[in-house]
């Protein structure tokens, strides 16, 4: 697949419209980090740090997580790394962590929710990319913020840890940028100061889509029925997008469908001017982001929506069947 792309790896994201649209990919493994070359995406949008406490039967120690947080900055050559701080409890179970009986594992003590209420392995995670970043840029994230006030104690922690980097003598990252991920309804409504506060937002789609239609993501039958096209979950990211924009915060979508070519090209006609998504899937959705007018796109989602229609679906492919 990413031979059958080579043609377009180097061309920047355009649309016909003249739009650009930002690619980036998401990762987890060292292993994952040549695919930034191959690929052609333009930085890693999503780092999932969980990944490198789930192949282990231990917890990492700060410099052992330092030393990888540096070379995964080594590997990306200056390209923008976002770390997401670790998404584990309920259903992740670390080996070397006490499981945790919950009834609903998805809607339980996870993420951030774990990172507040015991912060010691936060602590440690934020020194260690702190340290990893050693004078160059860092961009950190937090998963599974419900609210303006979670992403205030998260983003003191972080203040906490650049207090003691600097007391101690450490060289400071020369810029760091801290953002949340918009993964439940509640954040989307959150008050005004949540958009401004953050440096960013990323929507993580697989959550805020399942959120949204109480519809677990793990469960086909039930995930099947909802589609992302449907017209209240695209008004619903349309309006996220235009807080953020009100605010002047930068929005990006990370979800899986962030590289399905339909669905990305439906998230880039409501405003989503950055996307990351699995390396293999930059090649195809740039393709068709390549070809498509973004205005008129818009035009079709929007009337589908005024005719009712339950998914704008059929009409955008009407539209595909136009232009291809
Ligand atoms: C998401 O929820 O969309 C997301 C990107 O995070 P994860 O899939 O790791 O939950
Ligand atoms: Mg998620």
């Amino acid at each position: 697949a990413l031979e059958r792309y080579a043609s377009i790896r180097d061309k920047d994201c355009v649309t016909a419209c003249g739009t650009r649209i930002g690619l980036h990919m998401n990762a987890g493994l060292m292993a994952d980090l040549p695919s930034l070359e191959n690929s052609g995406a333009e930085g890693v949008g999503l780092f999932r740090t969980e990944l490198q406490f789930l192949v282990r039967n231990q917890m990492p120690k700060r410099t052992e997580l330092a030393a990888l947080y540096s070379r995964v900055l080594d590997a990306a050559g200056g390209k923008r790394v976002i770390f997401r701080t670790l998404d584990i409890g309920s259903d992740k179970v670390l080996p070397y962590m006490k499981p945790n009986d919950e009834p609903n594992p998805a809607l339980g003590w996870r993420a951030i929710r774990v990172g507040l209420d015991k912060p010691g392995v936060l602590r440690m995670q934020l020194q260690a990319l702190l340290r990893g970043a050693n004078g160059r840029a860092l961009t950190v994230m937090f998963p599974f913020v419900a609210q303006l006030y979670e992403f205030r104690e998260a983003r003191a922690e972080m203040d906490k840890a650049i207090a003691r980097e600097e007391r101690l003598g450490h060289v400071l990252p020369e810029s760091i940028e801290v953002g949340a991920m918009l993964e439940t309804p509640s954040l989307a409504y959150a008050p005004n100061g949540f958009f401004r506060e953050v440096d960013f937002v990323s929507i993580g789609g697989n959550d805020l889509k399942q959120f949204f239609f109480a519809a677990d993501r793990e469960n086909e039958r039930v995930r099947r029925r909802y589609d992302t096209l449907n017209t209240s979950f695209l008004t619903f990211i349309e309006r996220i997008v235009q807080r953020c924009e009100k605010a002047g915060t930068p929005v990006s979508f990370c979800g899986e469908d962030a590289g399905r070519p339909i669905e990305a090209m439906c998230l880039a006609a409501i405003g989503v001017r950055t996307l990351s998504m699995r390396p293999p899937s930059i090649g195809p959705v740039k393709s068709l982001l390549l070809r498509v007018d973004l205005g008129e796109l818009r035009r079709v989602i929007h009337e589908a929506r005024e005719r009712d229609e339950q998914s704008v679906r059929p009409a955008v492919m009407d539209y595909l069947r136009w232009i291809t």
